[in-house]
């Protein structure tokens, strides 16, 4: 299999499943205990805490490990509107991933407001329809997906916590995507990560939460994390997820991505690449050809040994039009005919060349589906 949807999930690194292993067979105490192994266990969430912190440039005590980016999304939502009451106001995005989507209809559900800005062909927001929405009412917060799951582009998030402080307002970022693929320069009030997005196992993640920043636990009980997040800490996948952010230190390059591209849009001139001139993932790429059925391309893509998806579902067997491509203004057909790519840093230059010419190869079958059926029904 040539694996091309790292957006969806990565394999587990060698080094850090070898880090897990102790922790998953003789190192099982409980972090919290009072002896040798209990401490031993303690060191190493801490040493795994250090590491994280170092990835994302903040204060160690500002990591909070949680299941993953769900429940960190969840959780500051539910914070900022529970200290928050008065200040009714969300601002978020159209094209968000599920979990920010869902996060924001309960914040309508509970009685408060939700600004949802639309996004540009590029994908991008506009600063002065966000500046608009600040002015209009006192916002909480403005919670927004700072790199795009389907299409990898970027959000100015420095631009956007400048402007939201300046109303005083908290900024949630949503660095699923972000994390060793490009730079962070922006500091957050409170930042959302997932371990099996860069290579650490499934369920586990952490949400950075500003040390000036106030915060209402979503899961209380034994007040583990500092009282931020209740519950027996999951030693193996914290350790695991330390050692995959410092194997994540330095951002991946756009070679294989960029080589990928130029393959395609070389021998399908009519391809359109998503948000191709806007800041960009450099692992990322949402890619239409028009009048091709993605579905079907999925299938033979997946015969010839490809694994990556549409664009028009990412998360369930629904094959609901991508809101991420209506939100930038294209169709549903437009959206049925495209595909997501994405690699990590475990792909091979020879992969991504193999990748695009199996692509090129579906496509012209799928063309060649496509004129047989016309002609059969005209
Ligand atoms: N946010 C983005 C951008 C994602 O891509 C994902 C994963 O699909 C999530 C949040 C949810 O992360 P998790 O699987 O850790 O709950």
């Amino acid at each position: 299999m040539i694996y091309l949807d790292a957006n969806a999930t990565t394999p587990l690194d060698p080094a850090v499943l070898e880090a897990m292993l102790p922790f998953l067979s003789e190192n099982w105490a409980n972090a919290s205990a009072n002896y040798a192994a209990g401490r031993k266990a303690r060191k190493a969430l801490q040493n795994a805490r250090e590491h994280v912190a170092a990835l994302i440039d903040v204060e160690d005590r500002e990591v909070v490990f949680t299941s993953g980016a769900t429940e960190s999304i969840n959780a500051v939502h539910a914070s900022v509107r529970h200290l928050w009451p008065q200040n009714r106001l969300l601002i978020t995005t159209k094209a968000e991933h599920a979990a920010g989507l869902q996060c924001a209809a309960r914040w309508e559900q509970s009685g408060g407001e939700v600004c949802r800005l639309g996004v540009d062909r590029s994908g991008l927001i506009d600063l002065k329809e966000l500046r608009k929405a600040l002015q209009s009412s006192q916002a909480a917060l403005v919670s927004i997906l700072w790199a795009n799951n389907e299409t990898g582009i970027i959000q100015p998030m420095r631009e956007i916590v400048a402007m939201a402080h300046e109303y005083g307002a908290l900024v949630h970022a949503d660095a699923v995507q972000m994390i060793g693929k490009a730079p962070m320069d922006a500091k957050v009030d409170f930042l959302s990560l997932s371990g099996h997005k860069f290579h650490a196992p499934k369920g586990i993640g952490a949400l950075i939460v500003n040390q000036r920043v106030r915060f209402e636990p979503l899961l209380v009980g034994g007040g583990q994390e500092g009282g931020r997040r209740s519950g027996t800490e999951n030693v193996p996948g914290i350790v695991g997820l330390g050692q995959a952010a410092a194997l994540a230190m330095s951002p991946c390059s756009g070679d294989l991505r960029n080589a990928f591209e130029a393959q395609l849009t070389r021998d399908w001139p009519e391809a359109v690449i998503h948000g191709r001139h806007a800041p960009r993932l450099p692992n990322t790429t949402s890619i239409c050809f028009p009048g091709i059925d993605a579905a079907g391309m999925l299938i033979l893509l997946d015969q010839a040994g490809i694994a990556c998806s549409a664009g028009s579902a990412c998360h369930t067997s629904s094959l609901h039009p991508s809101h991420v491509l209506e939100a930038m203004g294209y169709d549903s057909a437009h959206a049925a005919s495209t595909l997501r790519f994405s690699f990590s840093r475990m792909n091979t230059f020879i992969e991504a060349t193999q990748a695009a010419e199996t692509v090129l190869n579906s496509a012209r079958k799928m063309r060649a589906i496509g004129s047989a059926h016309s002609r059969l029904t005209t």
